[in-house]
């Protein structure tokens, strides 16, 4: 600044010189006007052929080097070269930055995919044009369900919930299964990570696979040896104290039998995620059934209906049998004589809600969010000893998920739990609309 300022005196006192000159010059020929307009036609000169260098030099700047010039034409021409010089390694320093990000993401082991808000592709990685199998500039500004040619990814799209992401299988004449998952980003952008997950597919296939064909492969034995031990049990000629080990014998064989049959039953659960349609299913009728099937079994506690609703459940009538009454088994298993039950169905503005609370042993807090898990046990003597399977809550997390229901556990231990299943509104039916369809 203080630069500047000394250039522009020296300027103003060089301008002052040459006009004192000019009307000296002017003087002397007579004519002081004269002898101005020649100071001034000198000076415009000067100033005109020191823009023309600045301009000249402007335009080749990347090959001349900047005029020497002092004065003020120097001052300004050293910002311009200062100015210049900053934006060039402003420039430089962003393109390297840019560069580094596009090798990076280029070299992800994921596909990587910038969608805009119309879905339509604006930018791709190598390994997004492997997977996907998209052409470097043809597919630019294409719509990604164009090349993504699946219902599911449609749907998944569609949706604005995209914190889990969605598996995809192979398509005709490929084996690759994929996994997409969206993360929204900058206003109505979308990054669409893609990533090769045949290996975990396959795995889980395997695993649901070898579950199913074991516990296939085990039901004919185990059917054979209950036959023996049943037949040998009723023999009137049998040593007395062989029967408390064949009584053993063949409650294990029962127990081993319901394993199987609710391995199976997950296993049918498992094959697919998504949810059914399913047929209109009279909950009452079908609670007021597992009530009298409870009552008739047991030496039993208190078990009281309550029907605040006389909606019909739109589901898969086996499923929700299943899940239903083992809640309500569980509710009879851990319950002691002296205490009570409550099914109950009724809706509200959220859904349908079947509930199952009991007055039984309760379940300590750190257990809940556990006890949907395969052969998850709160105190795994007392299950087996009731003849549980410990699959009961695993079949039941399943067909919630079927029904795009929610499964809530609540329980105080010692006191007793509640089990409900929460069905959204699109999966009720009023009677009424039921009878109008039959018309
Ligand atoms: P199980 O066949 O062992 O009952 P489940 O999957 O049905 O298996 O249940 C898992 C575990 O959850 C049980 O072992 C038990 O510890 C606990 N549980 C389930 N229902 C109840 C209930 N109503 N009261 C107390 N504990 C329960």
């Amino acid at each position: 600044m203080q630069h500047s300022i000394q250039a522009w005196g020296r300027t103003a006192a060089k301008l002052a010189g040459a006009i004192v000159l000019g009307v000296i010059v002017g003087f002397m020929l007579g004519h002081v006007l004269a002898g101005l307009c020649l100071v001034f036609g000198a000076l415009l000169a000067w100033q005109l052929f020191n823009l023309f260098r600045l301009d000249y030099w402007l335009r080749a700047r990347s090959t001349r080097d900047p005029p020497d010039v002092d004065g003020i034409w120097g001052d300004v021409i050293t910002n311009v070269v200062r100015l210049h010089r900053r934006k060039r390694y402003h420039k430089q320093r962003l393109l390297r930055v840019f560069r580094e990000i596009r090798q990076s993401t280029a070299a992800m082991p994921d596909g990587v995919v910038v969608l805009n808000g119309q879905h339509e592709i604006l930018w791709f990685n190598r390994t997004a044009q492997r997977l996907i199998g998209l052409k470097r500039n043809a597919d630019l500004r294409i719509r990604i369900t164009n090349l993504v040619r699946d219902p599911e990814f449609a749907r998944y799209l569609h949706t604005d919930d995209f914190t889990d992401p969605v598996m995809i299988a192979p398509a005709v004449g490929s084996d690759v299964y994929l996994s997409f998952q969206m993360v929204p980003y900058g206003g109505d952008q979308l990054l669409m990570l893609v990533r090769d997950v045949t290996r975990q597919a396959r795995l889980e296939s395997m695993r649901k696979d070898f579950v199913a064909n074991a516990s296939h492969e085990l039901r004919s034995p185990l059917t054979v040896i209950a036959g023996y031990v049943e037949t040998l049990g009723s023999d009137p000629t049998l040593d007395p104290e062989l029967r408390p080990p064949l009584e053993e014998m063949r409650r294990q064989a029962e127990r081993m039998t319901l394993i199987i049959h609710d391995l199976l039953e997950l296993s049918k659960l498992d094959e697919s995620d998504e949810e059914l349609a399913g047929e209109p299913i009279d909950v009452p009728t079908l609670l007021a059934m597992l009530r009298k099937d409870l009552l008739s079994r047991a030496s039993h506690p208190l078990v009281s209906l309550r029907l605040d609703s006389d909606a019909l459940l739109l589901g898969d009538e086996l499923e929700i049998h299943s899940a239903f009454s083992n809640l309500v088994d569980n509710a009879a298993k851990y319950t002691p004589a002296g205490g009570s039950i409550e099914i109950r169905w009724f809706s509200d503005s959220e859904g349908g809600h079947f509930s199952v609370a009991d007055t039984g042993i309760g379940i300590p807090a750190e257990h809940i969010p556990r006890l949907t898990e395969r052969f998850y046990r709160v105190d795994p003597g007392r299950s087996r000893a009731t003849g549980g399977s410990g699959l009961g809550l695993a079949i039941v997390k399943h067909v919630m998920q079927h029904h795009g229901a929610t499964l809530t556990i609540t329980s105080v231990d010692g006191k007793g739990s509640t089990f409900m299943c929460s069905f959204p509104t699109t999966r009720l039916l009023r009677p009424r609309a039921v009878a109008s369809l039959g018309s």
